[in-house]
């Protein structure tokens, strides 16, 4: 089965009972100063739950472009090490607005794994909300009853807060949830060890594919629960484990997802993509991985550039550019190569690529020129530096690290990975320090400059002057004396 009969198979699944299929939120997230990305399936239906809008359709269900790589979800570092963890995905979600719960959930979440996908019942558990008292959560027996209809008891985990209990913030809804993971390992290790507390976190070849959340609290602002007046179902799969484990792989990347924009990057580098730990393989996921979330993300209106979320595309595209030119030996612009490969791959799901392919293409390349200006030079510092480091120091110290930044383009996250890998750390707090500084000089410059413009007042007042991003969720109001 190919990746997109799969994502289409969810899709007329849920709408077979009774849910309307919506699209996509944009990646990019323009009207909410707590999220720069999308970064879940219910983001798009934030004001539902709060209630502060009513739904159109009480059923719903799509898939939904996400990105995790900054704030509270941030698997930038895991992409391509591991195999399941990618910086944009695919998460397909089925929800209710105060209409099934969670008896229907979980029927159908099984039903489609198992009579659908036909994932055989012995290589699934799932987890339930074991129950917090010291924080007066109860334990979620009616999930757990609901699943004992379905799948045999030791299959059923209990799990803690950490990972079973959701919270859209310090107030606000939330509620036990219930995971569902794979056991893909070979049937000879299966067979050799009982795999009772197998979840995904013990073994990579076990891994959680979908999370079925059940929002019926109310957390109060002293603290305590109330039920919610109306209780909804919000749940998320990703798509790209999903069709990993219908494909019979080890990996997401061997799956026809990755494997398109893989061999068109064998073809432009001559290197062959082996699967393996070695530098060049990983190379070749980062690539198709970053590949598709500054493409999406662009397509969607966001530039890369030196601030916020711009910022953060920058970031993804100068990590995939160090990866090809230091591991698959590409020492030209290659990124925007793939570009089409990728838009038309996707040209029937998220059409929004293919239409702006040309724009993309040609932004990617500006960004990969501009780099690769520095890189070479930059690269050479970094490691002139770590090699006149004594045994004692292993730091990349905060005025380098700022020097890589400012003069040679390095994202302080960037130098942090090359240092890295040879066994060094940076000192982000000298980095911080730097960069306070070079603020300092800069906003003094500017008030000089614009000195003779400045209107005075008989009251010192303070005037609002935008936001200031910080990373995903925190927003920082600046104020200037005037
Ligand atoms: P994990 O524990 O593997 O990091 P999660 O618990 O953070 O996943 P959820 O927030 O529950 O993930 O998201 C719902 C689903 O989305 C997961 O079950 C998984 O299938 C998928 N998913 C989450 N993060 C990623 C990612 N970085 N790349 C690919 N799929 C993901
Ligand atoms: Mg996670
Ligand atoms: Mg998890
Ligand atoms: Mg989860």
């Amino acid at each position: 089965m190919t990746a997109s009969e799969i994502r289409q198979q969810f899709l007329d699944f849920f709408a077979s009972k009774g849910h309307q299929i919506v699209p996509s939120a944009p990646i990019v997230v323009k009207n909410d100063p707590t999220l720069l990305f999308t970064n879940a399936g219910m983001n798009q239906f934030k004001d539902y739950f709060l209630g502060n809008k009513a739904p159109a359709h009480s059923r719903v269900a799509d898939t939904q472009k996400c990105l995790r790589v900054s704030g509270k979800h941030n698997d930038l570092e895991e992409v391509g090490i591991d195999t399941y963890h990618h910086t944009m995905f695919e998460m397909l979600g089925n929800w209710s607005f105060g209409d099934y719960f969670k008896q229907e959930a979980i029927a159908w979440s099984w039903e489609l794994l198992t009579k659908v996908y036909k994932i055989p019942a012995d290589r699934l558990y799932v987890t339930f909300f074991e129950g917090d008292p010291k924080e007066n959560l109860p334990r979620d027996e009616e999930a757990y009853t609901c699943w004992k209809q379905h799948i045999a008891e030791d299959r059923i985990l209990p799990g803690n807060k950490k990972d079973n209990f959701w919270e859209m913030g310090d107030t606000g809804p939330c509620g036990p949830c219930s995971e569902i993971h794979v056991d893909c390992r070979p049937d000879a290790e299966r067979q050799q060890q009982d795999g009772r507390s197998l979840v995904n976190a013990d073994h990579p070849q076990v891994i959680e594919i979908w999370n079925n959340v059940f929002m019926q609290f109310n957390r109060l602002k002293d603290g305590s629960l109330a039920p919610l007046p109306a209780r909804h179902v919000d749940t998320g799969m990703g798509l790209e484990r999903l069709v990993r484990v219908l494909q019979g792989k080890t990996s997401n990347y061997d799956t026809d997802l990755f494997m398109g924009t893989i061999h068109a990057t064998e073809k432009l580098t001559g290197f062959t993509y082996g699967g393996t730990d070695s530098k060049p393989d990983v190379a070749f996921r980062v690539i198709a991985d970053h590949l598709r979330a500054i493409s999406f993300t662009i397509a969607d209106g966001q530039l890369p550039s030196n601030t916020g979320a711009g910022y953060v595309i920058r970031r993804i595209l100068r990590r995939a550019v160090r990866y090809y030119y230091t591991f698959l030996d590409a020492k030209k612009p290659l990124l925007h190569e793939l570009v089409p490969v990728l838009a038309q791959q996707f040209a029937h799901v998220f059409p929004e690529l293919q239409q702006q392919a040309d724009f993309v293409k040609k932004v990617v390349f500006e960004e990969e020129h501009n780099f690769l200006r520095t890189l070479e030079s930059g690269i050479r510092r970094i490691e002139d530096v770590m090699a006149a480091a004594g045994p004692q120091t292993r730091t990349i110290d905060g005025k380098t690290a700022f020097e890589l930044y400012d003069t040679y383009g390095f994202p302080l996250d960037l130098t942090y990975l090359i240092a890295h890998e040879k066994g060094f750390t940076v000192d982000e707090k000298g980095f911080d320090a730097e960069m306070q500084q070079q603020k300092n000089r800069s906003r003094a410059a500017t008030e000089l400059d614009t000195g003779d413009w400045t209107v005075l007042h008989d009251t010192p007042a303070n005037i609002f002057i935008g936001y200031e991003l910080l990373e995903n969720t925190t927003q920082v109001t600046k104020y200037r004396k005037i």
